[in-house]
């Protein structure tokens, strides 16, 4: 991809396919320690992003970005519209005007979006949500840049540590989210919300190649 605005929308369309893709898998895993709904909610939220970008394709990385946000924000309910409304209206305040996503712009991107997932939902690591997944993405990410890597290699290498995160979620006991009124019996179900970006950031990573 280029990572102009064109491949930011491109990348934005591949996750979009990508939650349909997994609406099935994401419903069953929110149905085992929430209300079954996650997959549903991401995918209503991505068409609609889909349509939005039909309608009107912004110029910049950050504008595409912000369109995401207020889109997810504004037609998914739940726990995790706002959350991911949030993390991708900070990554593109944080872009600003920027009309190219270098690997610099991509990590202050990541950070500032991880920084809005905690700022509204207040979970830490280890709380068995998404945080989960999007701390150690963000850790492999900066390490990734710091060896030398691409945009497509940063993001590789935060996908194929948000799988991980994901996976770690199993063993643990929720603490934040509807999970949490499970207690001890969600242990051996993996989060959902951790799996939904693990899989977000797989897609954007495999648009970046
Ligand atoms: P709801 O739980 O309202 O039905 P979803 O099912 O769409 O919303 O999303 C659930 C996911 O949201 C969880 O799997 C978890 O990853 C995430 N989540 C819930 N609460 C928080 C929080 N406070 N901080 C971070 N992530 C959270
Ligand atoms: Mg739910
Ligand atoms: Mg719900």
């Amino acid at each position: 991809m280029t990572c102009k605005s064109e491949g930011v929308a491109a990348a934005v369309r591949a996750a979009a396919a990508v939650v349909a893709e997994h609406r099935a898998e994401l419903v069953e895993l929110d149905r085992a320690i929430g209300d079954g709904d996650h997959g549903e909610n991401l995918n209503r939220g991505f068409t609609a992003v889909v349509a939005a970008l039909d309608a009107a394709e912004p110029d910049t990385p950050g504008g595409v970005l912000k369109l995401v946000a207020t889109t997810l924000i504004s037609k998914v309910g739940g726990a995790a519209g706002p959350l991911y409304g949030t993390a991708f209206l900070r990554a593109s305040a944080k872009l600003g005007t920027t009309a190219e996503l270098d690997v610099p712009a991509l990590l202050d991107a990541l950070r500032a979006g991880l920084e809005g997932v905690q700022a509204r939902g207040k979970a830490v690591e280890g709380d068995a949500t998404m945080v989960d997944a999007l701390i150690p993405a963000l850790s492999a990410a900066e390490k990734a840049a710091e060896d030398g890597g691409d945009v497509a290699a940063v993001l590789t290498a935060a996908a194929d540590a948000a799988d991980r995160g994901a996976e770690s979620t199993v063993e643990l006991v929720p603490r934040k989210g509807r999970a949490s009124y499970l207690g001890e019996r969600a242990v051996g179900h993996m989060d959902p919300g951790a799996r939904s970006s693990a899989l977000l950031l797989r897609a954007f990573a495999g648009a970046a190649r």
